[in-house]
């Protein structure tokens, strides 16, 4: 199928694509990477007024910027720039390694991390580390910029706290723990993921464990974190049976979809065996286990 029609617009500045998301009151899209936008058109599965195109915005929306601990990424930063970048690899290794996870490198040349936090698809990598990392999500509208915390972001299945004339401007992460693991298990290489895992935690010198964060994905229909098993790893020794029980506590959590990809039995039975090997993966390489 082909598109219905729309008006192309290209905005010579953020302040311009706001007003013009405005003037088309919620009847305007943005387009980024356009990895998700251009085959929804195609499919007639949105069929917006006119579609802004915020690729000549790369000045004020294409840079990875630090202040003090903080890392901001710009809306229009491409997968493949984080990817290679050397502020991401030193200060949020948790995103890199999740975004290798993502399509393939034709879909990590153009998709961008603001297309990947609007589409809040609930499998997406990049909403889940958001999320797991306490991520603050930058959104300009015409009242102004405000900041969400991915906690209160994601609302549902590809649903977002965003206002139809808001634009994502970047996406601001704070200090991140020391260690962290990625796990992702999907029907074939680079598919979307059946079963997703972030982790984040520092490892103390006694063997205990604090700031645990563990959030999981595909398994609702937001990405979330999994607060039972972070309150019995905190300032733990995992140690077998601790970690045991944490795994699966997970499925508290969890109320995991039936869809093309998998029964939700599937995936409730995927969670607690994989989530018990990451985390005794973690503690073995901080030299716990
Ligand atoms: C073959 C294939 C495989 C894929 N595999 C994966 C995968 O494994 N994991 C994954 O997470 N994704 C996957 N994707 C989707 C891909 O990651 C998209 O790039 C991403 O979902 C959207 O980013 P984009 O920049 O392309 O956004 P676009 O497609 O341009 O836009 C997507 C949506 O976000 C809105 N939007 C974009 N930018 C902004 C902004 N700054 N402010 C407000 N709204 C905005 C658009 O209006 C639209 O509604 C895949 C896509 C393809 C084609």
């Amino acid at each position: 199928m082909k598109p219905a029609p729309f008006e192309y617009l290209r905005p010579e500045s953020v302040a311009d694509a706001v007003a013009t998301l405005d003037l088309y009151g919620g009847m305007a899209r943005v387009l980024a990477g356009g990895q998700s936008l251009v085959p929804m058109l195609g499919m007639r599965l949105m069929r917006p007024s006119a579609v802004v195109d915020i690729n000549g915005l790369g000045e004020e929306l294409g840079r990875i910027e630090t202040r003090g601990s903080e890392t901001t990424i710009g809306a229009l930063v491409r997968y493949s720039d984080a990817e290679t970048s050397a502020v991401i690899s030193e200060r949020l290794p948790l995103l890199r390694t999740a975004i290798g996870y993502i399509g393939d490198r034709q879909v990590r040349n153009r998709g961008t991390l603001g297309g990947a936090i609007a589409q809040s698809d609930p499998t997406g990598e990049v909403a889940l580390v958001a999320l797991t990392l306490g991520a603050t999500v930058v959104a300009l509208g015409p009242d102004g910029e405000r900041e969400v915390a991915a906690e209160e972001f994601f609302v549902g299945s590809y649903a977002n706290a965003l206002a139809p004339e808001e634009m994502i401007t970047g996406l601001r992460f704070g200090v991140v723990p020391a260690s962290c693991a990625f796990f992702e298990r999907g029907r074939k290489h680079n598919d979307f993921a059946v079963l997703s895992l972030a982790i984040a935690a520092t490892p103390e010198r006694d063997g205990s464990w604090h700031d645990v964060r563990v959030g999981m994905g595909g398994v609702n229909d937001t990405p979330v974190l999994a607060r039972a098993t972070m309150a019995r790893l905190e300032g733990a020794r995992w140690d077998e049976a601790t970690l045991a029980a944490a795994a699966a506590a997970a499925l508290e959590d969890a109320d995991p979809p039936e869809d093309v990809r998998a029964s939700a039995e599937y995936r409730e039975h995927l969670l607690p065996i994989h989530l018990r090997r990451v985390l005794a993966g973690m503690a073995k390489e901080a030299g716990h286990g």
